[in-house]
């Protein structure tokens, strides 16, 4: 079985800090009128707490969907669409190890900012969900998620930033920068 390079604990509370963050830029970007609404529609979780289909070798995260159901209300009524962003800590460590420059906190910052520009989009037209596992549309919609990234971080003032900002911006975004599934 693959063993995978997990953060430890200081790099955990750095990436906790980094997600909320990321959490408020996305939702005051996007105006979500309720942001309690889009925080109960995913969760952030790395990779200690994913399932085996969760992980994945070579991206930094993906983005799976489930079809969730409201407790308390009557089977059948209240299916809802669930994404989790499953952060995947190993290769988020070898960027940050062997990219100059680069470190942690302003890159989770970075993918996580990306996945949740992924997650408002599919949660205001699911249709970009569906069509997002075919090639085209999802280069497509990667390039969208970029561009909106890179506008959401410019004007975001932290140490280390602006070099992964200039790192990505002027390509558009490597391929199997993460995976939607
Ligand atoms: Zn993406």
């Amino acid at each position: 079985m693959k063993e995978y390079q997990l953060f430890d604990q200081a790099q955990i509370k750095a990436v906790e800090e980094a997600v909320s963050i990321a959490e408020e830029l996305v939702s005051n970007y996007f105006k979500m009128s309720s942001s309690q609404w889009f925080k109960s529609r995913y969760d952030v979780r790395t990779t200690i707490n994913l399932a085996d289909h969760e992980r994945v070798v070579g991206p930094f995260a993906q983005v799976v969907g489930y079809e969730a159901r409201k407790k308390d209300v009557p089977f059948g009524s209240s299916a809802f669409n669930f994404y989790r962003v499953c952060l995947q800590d190993g290769t988020i460590l070898k960027a940050v190890e062997e990219k100059e420059g680069f470190q942690l906190f302003p890159f989770v910052l970075y993918v996580v900012v990306h996945e949740l520009v992924h997650v408002v989009r599919f949660t205001k037209f699911q249709q970009i969900y569906e069509a997002a596992t075919t090639h085209e549309t999802a280069m497509e919609e990667e390039r969208k998620v970029h561009a909106l990234t890179l506008k959401i971080l410019k004007p975001v003032r932290l140490a280390g930033l602006a070099l992964i900002l200039e790192y990505y911006g002027e390509r558009s975004v490597k391929p199997g920068f993460d995976k939607l599934v």
